[in-house]
């Protein structure tokens, strides 16, 4: 008997050798991704719970664009302001604000405004870049939005790499915080994109679907990037900082939170992080009672049918519900279920104390 048990192991272990693994046994890690057999209450949530400002978002076309069909796409989702990123500057910016009023829709758009990096070795750029912000403030610019590639990729006429934190701008630091205008700025990228495209990588599906997304750590690291940032948080304290996409420490709350203590002139945003959120939602809702003064909602891109997921993970207790796209998140998220008192700050409050030109009485106490 023992005998007869100990040849059918042989024989079936020569055949896994002979056949390998049975094609049918084995799945691609793309292919695999079943509904979810679970039964739990659910709440699909197209309308969140309080009038939001989404400060995070981008209209390159603004000065032409038909902004009541833009209003009407926010109503039906209770985005109370939109906060345009893109003002682009000078009679750009102008162009646009004058489309806005032409609509009559000074009270529900906002718009940040952007410079030029890359001609910093021109002996009149200070005075210039000066000259613009102050025409721009003048226009109703309410901010200034730097682009990753500013803090991160723009070189200066000699091809060096400008640091964000490069002595040069200050000036123009100096000037945002004289005019009451916060800088929401991108540097870097999420960690993984400078981390081997192996097995190991979490965002290994976003670097195969997005391969221009790879970073090349000799280049510069993404340790340098932020530390870079954090030099320029730090070397300006009455200018207020917006960290976009939580600072890229969304899946690190706790660092996050060191940093925020250190830096009273920084905030964050939540644009494009929501899944890591909804991953840890004991812990998220810890860090959003913690620091509920310094946290703004962001989206990014504006598509209007990925705003319920922000609103599910912020407002409800749902269990084990997926996100929209699983190169960013193969897992599902759970609800964070925030208190009415954070939930205000974060889709208005904060942003209010920061831009005090938006009209406080379109949102509730
Ligand atoms: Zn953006």
């Amino acid at each position: 008997m023992k005998k007869h048990f100990i040849a059918l192991v042989t024989i079936a272990f020569l055949q896994s050798l002979v056949f390998g693994q049975s094609s049918s046994d084995r799945m691609d890690f793309e292919a695999y991704d079943p509904p979810s057999s679970l039964v739990t209450p659910e709440h699909i949530i197209t309308k969140s719970k309080y009038p939001f400002i989404d400060i995070h978002s981008h209209h390159w076309r603004m000065a032409d664009q038909d902004l009541s069909e833009l209003i009407g796409q926010m109503d039906k989702m209770n985005m109370q302001v939109i906060n345009n990123l893109s003002g682009r500057g000078g009679p750009a910016l102008k162009a646009m604000m004058d489309n806005v009023k032409k609509y009559g829709y000074e009270k529900r758009i906002t718009i940040f405004t952007n410079i030029e990096l890359r001609s910093i070795d021109e002996a009149d750029w200070v005075e210039n870049t000066v000259k613009q912000i102050e025409f721009d403030h003048a226009n109703g610019a309410c901010g200034l939005k730097i682009y990753k590639s500013q803090g991160m990729d723009n070189k200066d006429s000699k091809g060096n790499r400008i640091k964000i934190s490069d002595p040069r701008i200050k000036p123009i630091w100096e000037k945002c915080a004289e005019l009451n205008m916060p800088v929401l700025i991108h540097a870097a990228d999420p960690k993984q994109f400078w981390e081997p495209y192996d097995s190991l990588n979490e965002r290994w599906l976003e670097l195969k679907t997005h391969p221009n997304r790879k970073k090349d750590p000799k280049e510069y690291t993404w340790e340098q990037i932020i530390s870079e940032q954090h030099d320029l948080f730090k070397q300006n304290p009455k200018t207020k900082f917006i960290a976009a996409h939580m600072g890229w420490f969304p899946n690190d709350l706790a660092k996050l939170g060191t940093l925020l203590d250190q830096m009273p002139n920084m905030y964050v945003e939540i644009g494009a992080v929501i899944a890591e959120l909804g991953r840890q939602p004991r812990f998220a809702r810890k860090f959003f009672e913690k620091y509920q003064d310094r946290i703004l909602f962001g989206k990014d891109s504006y598509q209007t049918d990925e705003y319920p997921t922000y609103f599910r993970v912020l407002e409800s207790d749902d269990e084990y519900f997926p996100y929209y796209k699983r190169y960013h998140a193969f897992w599902r998220m759970y609800g964070l279920n925030l208190p009415d008192e954070v939930l205000k700050k974060v889709y208005y409050k904060n942003a209010l104390s920061l831009l005090p030109n938006i009209d406080k009485s379109q949102f509730p106490d």
